[in-house]
């Protein structure tokens, strides 16, 4: 049995980044960005306006209440000025447009009173006074987005600023996720008695997919030798793959035995852990195999702790994953051995300092713990009573 730190230590060694390819920007949602994107264009192109009224040379608006100047020009957004702007001259602008040579102030609509002929400036401006300069944004060349990031609506918006169309991208990781057990059925199918619902199929796929994998479910393999091969055999191929269940030291826990035999290299078994303990890790060539405990809750904290951290790395994102949080707790915690401790908790009060309290029931086959709790407390290892009031630190259960 080795502690968290080394098995976690193990997983990232293992956990290579995968190449890149190339996306449309509109289907880059959620990807992660090979490379750092350079702006192709500077954002904003031109200096602009950036309220509705008057471009302006700022000192001529000094008279102000009374500052009266002739209106030369009439700029909306799209149209490039042909003149320049002379003492004492003005032209009226629409948010967007480009400022005129000669203009560096923009003298706002409400500040403003149209007159004869002319405009009469009620407020004066300083120079740079609503308006945006060329590249303030993003200069050309400069880097748009880095490597690593999760691209979400404000990069695609960035991208497409910069007039990028395609972009790097890091390969999905596939992942096969596989359930065992003879009691495990699927929803919707016939249930004997003594029979359960397959929990952890769908709740392990949903969660590679949200780690941002290209997850395949593989159904479930009863608990005899060639059925768990079988599956194993059409795991093949695939860049990590997740078995729920028979990990554990059951007559009929056949994971630990049927994945060597299959071409699985173990690497871990066991970690000193709550919950998750039976967990283990082992290669097969470049595949990184995960068997996690077939208690649901037990399954989710396992995926949150080994694989999420995996599949971050194979995206090349940034670590440490899954990011840490620092809390306050709002009771005391008691715990009974001397593994490091994954309490499912609720946040008590969100801000300005966040407090959390561990859930009510943590056997880790009461699904209902995951499904109430936002975080996991993280106890670490021979710590028997944290009071509260102390610092812990947790980890978000949406894996952010
Ligand atoms: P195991 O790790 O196979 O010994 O399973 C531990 C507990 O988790 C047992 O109560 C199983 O019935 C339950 N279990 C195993 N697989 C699943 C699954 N896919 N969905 C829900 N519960 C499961
Ligand atoms: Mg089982």
């Amino acid at each position: 049995m080795i502690e968290f730190a080394e098995a976690r230590a193990l997983v990232l060694a293992a956990a290579k980044a995968l190449p890149a390819e190339t996306v449309p920007l509109a289907r880059a949602l959620g990807r992660t960005l090979a490379r750092d994107v350079k702006a192709r264009e500077a954002v904003p192109p031109f200096a602009k306006a950036t309220m509705d009224g008057y471009a302006v040379r700022a000192a001529d608006t000094l008279a102000a209440p009374a500052a009266a100047l002739a209106v030369v020009d009439d700029l909306p957004a799209g149209r490039l000025s042909r003149r320049a702007l002379g003492p004492g001259q003005a032209a009226r602008i629409m948010t967007g447009a480009p400022l005129p040579r000669g203009a560096d102030a923009v003298v706002m609509a409400e500040d403003a009173e149209r007159s004869e002929g002319g405009v009469l400036v009620r407020r004066a401006v300083r120079p740079g006074d609503n308006i945006g300069l060329a590249g303030e944004d993003l200069k050309r060349g400069e880097t748009a987005v880095d490597r690593g990031a999760v691209i979400g609506p404000a990069e695609i918006g960035m991208l497409a600023a910069a007039n990028l169309r395609r972009v790097p991208v890091v390969r999905r990781p596939r992942v096969a996720v596989i359930a065992t057990g003879d009691e495990v059925v699927e929803a919707g199918g016939r249930k004997r008695r003594g029979q359960i619902r397959n929990a952890n199929g769908p709740a392990l796929t949903a969660m590679a997919v949200r780690a941002g994998a290209e997850a395949r479910y593989l159904g479930i393999a009863r608990d005899r030798p060639a059925a768990l091969a079988a599956k194993l055999a059409r795991a093949r191929g695939y860049d990590a793959v997740v078995l729920s269940g028979g990990v554990s030291v059951g007559d009929h826990d056949l994971v630990k035995e049927e994945l060597p035999a299959a071409g699985v290299e173990p690497v871990f078994w066991r970690v000193r852990i709550k919950p998750g303990k039976p967990v283990f890790f082992g290669r097969r060539g470049r595949q990184l195999v995960f068997g996690l405990p077939g208690n649901p809750a037990s399954a989710l904290v396992t995926f949150l702790l080994f694989v999420e951290p995996a599949l971050a790395a194979m995206l090349g994102r940034p670590g440490p994953a899954p990011a840490t949080v620092t809390a306050v707790l709002a009771e005391d915690i008691t715990v009974k051995d001397d593994r490091t401790q994954f309490l499912r908790g609720v946040v008590v009060e969100p801000g300005p300092v966040l407090r959390v309290a561990p859930y009510g029931d943590q056997r880790s086959g009461v699904l209902r713990s995951m499904v109430r709790s936002r975080v996991l407390i993280v106890v670490p290892g021979g710590a028997r009573r944290v009071e509260a009031g102390r610092e812990v630190e947790t980890i978000f259960l949406d894996g952010r």
